[in-house]
């Protein structure tokens, strides 16, 4: 049994980005229908600190700020689908999507806020120790290595932002990274520095994650001075990977025109692709800003352009929502 949602309006993503495409869209009467993905919330979910959403003069959690946005966007109409799209035609309206669930979707606009996903060095070792003392999310698994030492791998935000949070729970950790500087803002960079339990180990490359004898998992790294190429070791039992992340767009490979990079491409100062009646926002289409904010704010223009795409564009009769057994 195949169930069919049909709508005016189909948002891939419950991130800041298709959150607020959902809450525009809801309040220009498209009953929007959001499609959540794998992670519901998108990735602020996995991040607790969150000090620059404007709004809020105090810290705010991630996951709670997320909470809010859905709530909104149900509240003003928008429906939320618990299921992850695999298969996408855009060739003509309305489009036809094919959930992981087996529904059919079918849209007159599609706004496509996929986001982005945790990015990996792609090492043999990385790959046989992950969820074994190898992770790329220091909020999810963090817990597990109380009083341990462990390293997080990168030089931007989100390993500054890693490292801060694991001395939370880890006794010491090191952040390796593969340059001198840090791209991090300057204030966690401050607060990195200032850390007693936190030490920097500058131009090193993870050579291999090292792995203890029978079942014992991650037990070091070894690394390579990625200036003498000098090896060394670092003893840890727990490795985050925060290299950065990849649009999420491998759904629209040969359909919709990406850049050399994977990101979506779209008219500059809009948020339009090459289809007609495909938008994209936020992290999918952004590869400077990716911010909460600057996606909130690319998913309220996605929803604003696909509202005067409908209201220009020559449709029959709207699209009406049903749900049937096919
Ligand atoms: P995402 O948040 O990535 O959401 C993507 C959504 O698409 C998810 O819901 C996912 O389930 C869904 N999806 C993916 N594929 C499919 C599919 N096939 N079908 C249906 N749905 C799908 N920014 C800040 O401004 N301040 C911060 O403090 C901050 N902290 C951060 C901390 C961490 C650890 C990380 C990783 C990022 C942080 N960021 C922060 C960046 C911010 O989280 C992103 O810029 C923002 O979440 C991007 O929003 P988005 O809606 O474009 O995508
Ligand atoms: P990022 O800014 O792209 O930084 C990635 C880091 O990983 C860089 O330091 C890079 O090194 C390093 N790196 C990349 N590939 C590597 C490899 N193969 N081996 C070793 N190191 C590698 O990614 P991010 O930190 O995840 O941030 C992504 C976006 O989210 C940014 O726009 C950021 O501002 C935003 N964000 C914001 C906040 C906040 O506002 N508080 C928090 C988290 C994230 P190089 O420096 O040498 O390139």
């Amino acid at each position: 049994m195949t169930s069919s949602h049909s709508c005016r309006m189909l948002i891939l993503g419950s991130g800041p980005a298709g959150l607020s495409a959902a809450i525009y869209g809801a309040r220009a009467g498209l009953a929007p229908i959001v499609v959540q993905g794998l992670q519901p919330g998108g990735q602020l979910t996995i991040t607790t600190d969150v000090e620059n959403y404007p709004g809020f003069r105090d810290t705010i959690q991630g996951p709670w700020l997320m909470e809010e946005m859905q709530a909104q966007a149900e509240h003003v109409g928008a429906r939320m689908m618990w299921d992850t799209i695999v298969e996408v035609d855009v060739s003509e309206r309305p489009f036809r999507l094919h959930g992981d669930s087996g529904a059919l979707y079918v849209c007159d606009v599609l706004v496509i806020a996929t986001g982005a996903q945790a990015r990996w060095l792609g090492l043999e070792s990385e790959d046989a120790l992950k969820g074994k003392g190898v992770s790329a999310c220091a909020t999810c698994d963090g817990f597990f290595y109380r009083g341990k030492k462990v390293a997080v791998i990168g030089g931007g935000n989100t390993a500054v932002e890693e490292a801060l949070y694991m001395t939370n729970h880890a006794h010491h950790v090191t952040l390796v990274h593969r340059r001198d500087s840090l791209r991090a803002e300057r204030i966690l960079q401050e607060r990195l520095f200032a850390h007693p339990n936190i030490d920097v180990v500058w131009n090193k490359r993870i050579e291999t994650f090292v792995a203890g004898e029978g079942a014992a998992g991650l037990v070091g790294l070894d690394l390579v001075d990625t200036v003498t190429g000098a090896a060394s070791h670092l003893p840890v039992d727990g490795g985050f990977v925060a290299i950065g992340h990849s649009p999420a767009t491998a759904l629209f490979a040969g359909k919709i025109t990406l850049d050399t990079d994977g990101y979506i491409s779209v008219t500059p100062g809009t948020t339009r692709t090459n289809v007609p009646g495909v938008f994209a926002c936020g992290d999918v289409m952004d590869k400077s800003y990716r911010q909460a904010v600057t996606a909130a704010g690319t998913g309220c223009m996605a929803a604003l352009d696909a509202e005067r795409f409908l209201a220009e564009a020559d449709f029959e009769a709207p699209v009406a929502e049903s749900a049937h057994a096919a």
